[in-house]
């Protein structure tokens, strides 16, 4: 398993924020985010082999409950199954963290959907090939309501950059059936304080208006864009 970072921190991002954790973040990605803010794991991947036994070591010596997989995308990692089935039996809580482009049912307590809207695509001047593939793969419906049908706990985040970005969320959750008001987590995007609080202002106004939940960016208030927080 290719990875690019463990650390703890805390969650910064949806219902469990807040909440001290050990992150494991997968390198390598089947998307290229136009704001990316990880992208030693996604546009340049960085990071070594690991064995799931070295993995297990680092899990077992890091005081926190609760395990953050995240990436890149960990869904495209091998033995993904295996790490949280591992973690699992440790009595450990997971969360695992995916754009829902690809499905595999995993013993996770909670699968944290990121679906990318169409402020995400990169141009083809920044982005070149990965302009059309990142259009073309960024949204599954499918891979979506499959999580959502199996999921024993999650949350949709979607991160918005402009007010019409709340359209097309509603326009995607329109697409999909049986997800919950109260899993929507509406998100600023942003990498400095100033950037969230400007867009946060009008963000939850949207998100009172439609009953959806907000979603700060606790570390990235709390220590800006900086890596292994
Ligand atoms: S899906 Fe996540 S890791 Fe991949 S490019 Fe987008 S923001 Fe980066």
């Amino acid at each position: 398993m290719r990875i690019a970072e463990t650390f703890s921190s805390i969650q910064g991002e949806g219902k469990l924020a807040g909440v001290p954790s050990l992150f494991i973040r997968a390198s390598g990605c089947n998307l290229r985010c136009r704001w990316c803010d990880t992208p030693y794991a996604s546009w340049n991947p960085e990071g070594e082999n690991c064995s799931l036994e070295r993995i297990i070591g680092i899990v077992s010596k890091a005081p926190a409950r609760h395990v953050v997989i995240t990436g890149g995308e960990p869904l495209l990692m091998p033995g993904v199954a295996e790490l949280c089935f591992a973690i699992h039996a440790m009595g450990r809580h997971i969360t695992v963290e995916t754009a829902g482009t690809i499905f595999e049912l995993l013993p996770a307590d909670l699968i944290s959907l990121s679906p990318k809207l169409s402020n995400s695509t990169p141009d083809a001047e920044s982005g070149g090939p990965w302009s059309h593939i990142h259009e073309q793969r960024r949204l599954s419906i499918p891979v979506l309501q499959q999580f959502i049908d199996t999921a024993a706990d999650l949350q949709l985040k979607f991160v918005i950059q402009r007010p019409e970005d709340v359209d097309e969320v509603c326009e995607v959750l329109g697409k999909l059936r049986n997800w919950r008001a109260e899993d929507v987590l509406l998100m600023p995007e942003g990498t400095s304080a100033v950037v969230l609080e400007e867009r946060s202002l009008w963000l939850v106004e949207q998100c009172q208006a439609l009953g959806y939940r907000f979603a700060p960016r606790l570390h990235v208030m709390l220590w800006g864009n900086r890596r292994g927080v």
